[in-house]
């Protein structure tokens, strides 16, 4: 299908659906203020480097599952975390993992299309289908599940957005999404142009019922005109207006001279 809707800055006038990808859901969750410069004024944050170890271990996962999808088998980590289910095939599934298209729902209602790319989707007995995402890091301590502090949040919120995607589009989808996290082991005795993994696989019980309201109050920020407030946990606005007065001090200063 590739992608539908309009991209740039939203438009009030036009008719053509807005899109709004998972990342922006995100954004607007995080701070208000950030969604609305970007998406109604074109005014970006700087955008910090890539993860690309982080995505050569996604494309290196992708490509391991679907070997076991073309032989509608289970991935050996399917039976070693006792997971009762299979990679899933699909025609779209390719789409479904590509960067900007994804899963794409289009909402009459707002005039935006909502799509988000998945990193793998698998069946479980019953016909459901379950959002996987693959995750890398490198922390000393064995990763088993999410962090109960709250900085995972954007993980919980992420396995959401697809899960409820999915669902509009009329699947069956179960509220278990699983994690699939690969540990990078840093105490080898030496680089050897390898890194060793240790991957887990978890399960997230998701609960996707915020992500029409906040769709909706997404779609009245995009059509506000007053700046809207930032949100609470970002410190680059702090730091932007610190150093703003500092430097208007200094030009009062010396004009002053
Ligand atoms: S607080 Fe952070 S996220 Fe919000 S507008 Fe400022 S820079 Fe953007």
């Amino acid at each position: 299908m590739g992608q539908i809707g309009y991209r740039g800055v939203y438009n009030k006038k036009t008719k053509n659906p807005f899109r709004i990808s998972r990342s922006k859901i995100e954004l607007f969750t995080e701070c208000q203020r950030c969604f609305w410069l970007e998406t109604v004024k074109g005014i970006k944050r700087p955008n910090t480097a890539p993860f690309l170890i982080n995505s050569a271990v996604d494309q290196l996962l992708k490509s391991e599952f679907d070997i076991y999808r073309k032989k509608d088998e289970q991935h050996p980590w399917q039976k070693e975390f006792k997971v009762d289910a299979k990679p899933y095939s699909h025609e779209k599934l390719d789409e479904w993992r590509e960067n900007f298209v994804g899963v794409q729902y289009e909402d009459k209602d707002n005039n935006l299309v909502l799509f988000g790319a998945v990193d793998d989707i698998w069946v479980n007995k019953d016909g459901e289908l379950i959002v996987v995402d693959y995750k890398a890091t490198a922390k000393t301590k064995e990763i088993t599940d999410l962090d109960p502090s709250g900085w995972h949040d954007v993980y919980r919120r992420q396995m959401e957005v697809y899960q409820w995607l999915l669902r509009r589009l009329g699947f069956k989808v179960s509220d278990t999404g699983y994690f699939v996290y690969a540990n990078g082991i840093a105490t080898n005795e030496g680089f050897y142009n390898k890194v060793e993994f240790r991957t887990n696989v978890f399960p997230y019980h998701g609960n996707s019922d915020w992500v029409d309201g906040r769709i909706k109050e997404l779609k009245t920020c995009l059509e506000q005109d007053e700046m809207p407030p930032v949100g609470a946990s970002c410190a680059y606005c702090p730091y932007a207006r610190q150093r703003t007065e500092l430097t208007l001090e200094f030009m009062r200063s010396r004009n002053s001279k």
